[in-house]
C-alpha cells in the first residue's frame, strides 16, 4: 500500500532555520484514535514561543494545537465519532493515565503529558490524529472557523470559571486585551461581573473592541489623559485577571484590587519577574494561576459558544493558507491582528 503524503509545518530543531513546510506521511491511527482533516488552525502564543525556542518541543514535530476539522477516519474501537463529524479536541494526546493528576482529570499536569503541536505531531497540517476520548463534536450553530478558537476559550474557562470565581456584581479588571484577554472579558461577563479592561496605547483598537464586547470601561495605562481615571480605580476591584504577561501589569493588578481581592495569573511571562508579595500579604490578596485547559473546560467552552454568550467571530482577524505561515506568524508576533487562522485547503 502506498503511503499518503501531506503538507505540514514542522519544527525540526533549534533556530528559525529549522521551521518550514514539508511533505510528510499522513498520520496512521490505532484503534482508539481518529484522523481529522484539518479545517483551520490558529496561531497561538505557544507556537511563537516554540518557533523562538522559548517553549520545549520534541523535534521534529508538526506544530499547531488550536484546530477544528472533519473526521476522516475512525479507529476500530471508536463508536462516538464517524467520518464527516465536525470536531475539536483537547491537546494532551499522551498522558500516563495512572498518576495523581491523571486520576483527578488534570491531564495538563501529568508529568508524562505530550501535547499535540509540541510533544507529538499537531495541526498545522492537512491531517492530524488524536485519541477519540479527547475529541468533542462542534455545536451545529458554530462554524468551523469559530470552533478553531475552542482551545483558547477552554483555557479561559479554566481561568475564569474553574480556577477563579466571578460572582454577579463583582468588579473585574482584565489586563491585556489580546485574544485571551478579550475572551476572559466575555466569560467573566457571562459569569455576572462588571468588567474594566486595561491596556497600553498600542491597544487602542483592542480596547474599542473590548467596549463592543461588553466592557463597562477601558483604561490606557500609559496615556496621561487616563492617569486620573487609573488612580481613581485603585483598590476597587474584586478580581483581577493578568493576561498580558508583562511584569508592570502584575503590579498594576495588585494595586487595582481591593483588600481580600482575587489575583488570577493567566499570561505567561517567559522569565522571572519582580512581584510585591508584601503588598499582596498586607492586602490579604487571594492568588491563583491557570495553565492551559482540562476536559471539563472544553465542555463549558463549547456550551458558551453554542449559547452565544461568547462571540469569537470578531477575534478572527486573518485567515491565510498554510503556505503563508510565515506571513501569519509575522502578524501574530507583531500583534497586528487578533487570532490568525491557517487553512491547509486554501491555495
Ligand atoms: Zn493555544
Ligand atoms: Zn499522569
Amino acid at each position: 500500500m502506498g503511503e499518503y503524503r501531506m503538507k505540514a509545518l514542522l519544527k525540526k530543531g533549534p533556530g528559525l532555520d529549522n521551521v518550514g513546510l514539508e511533505e510528510i506521511a499522513q498520520p496512521m491511527i490505532n484503534d482508539e484514535e481518529i484522523k481529522v482533516k484539518v479545517h483551520a488552525t490558529g496561531i497561538c502564543g505557544t507556537d511563537i514561543h516554540i518557533v523562538l525556542d522559548e517553549y520545549p518541543a520534541d523535534y521534529p514535530v508538526v506544530m499547531g494545537h488550536e484546530y477544528s476539522g472533519i473526521v476522516e477516519e475512525v479507529g476500530g474501537n471508536v463508536s462516538a465519532f464517524k467520518k464527516g463529524d465536525r470536531v475539536v479536541s483537547h491537546t494532551a494526546a499522551v498522558t500516563c493515565g495512572q498518576c495523581y493528576y491523571c486520576r483527578h482529570g488534570l491531564l495538563m499536569l501529568c508529568e508524562e503529558r505530550k501535547s499535540i503541536g509540541s510533544g507529538v505531531n499537531g495541526a498545522f497540517a492537512e491531517y492530524v490524529k488524536v485519541p477519540a476520548r479527547l475529541a468533542y463534536n462542534i455545536p451545529e450553530n458554530i462554524s468551523l472557523d469559530e470552533a478553531a478558537l475552542s482551545e483558547p476559550l477552554a483555557c479561559v474557562v479554566r481561568s475564569v470559571i474553574e480556577r477563579a470565581t466571578v460572582k454577579a456584581g463583582d468588579r473585574v479588571v482584565v489586563a491585556g486585551p489580546g485574544t485571551i484577554g478579550l475572551l476572559v472579558l466575555q466569560v467573566a461577563r457571562a459569569s455576572g461581573g462588571d468588567i474594566v479592561v486595561v491596556g497600553t496605547s498600542k491597544d487602542k483598537a483592542r480596547l474599542e473592541l473590548a467596549t463592543e464586547l461588553g466592557a463597562i470601561d477601558t483604561v490606557i495605562v500609559d496615556d496621561p489623559k487616563d492617569k486620573d481615571k487609573l488612580v481613581s480605580l485603585m483598590g476597587t476591584f474584586d478580581v483581577a485577571f493578568e493576561c498580558s504577561g508583562a511584569a508592570p501589569s502584575a503590579d498594576n493588578c495588585l494595586q487595582l484590587l481591593k483588600k481580600t481581592g482575587l489575583y488570577v495569573q493567566v499570561g505567561l511571562y517567559g522569565k522571572k519577574i519582580e512581584f510585591d508579595h508584601d503588598l499582596a500579604l498586607m492586602k490579604e490578596i487571594n492568588m491563583t494561576n491557570s495553565y492551559a485547559s482540562e476536559p471539563t473546560s472544553w465542555v463549558t467552552a463549547l456550551q458558551l459558544l453554542e449559547s452565544g454568550k461568547v462571540n469569537v467571530r470578531p477575534l478572527i482577524s486573518n485567515k491565510l493558507s498554510l503556505d503563508d505561515w510565515k506571513k501569519g506568524f509575522d502578524i501574530a508576533i507583531n500583534k497586528e491582528g487578533y487570532k490568525v487562522l491557517l487553512d491547509p485547503s486554501v491555495k
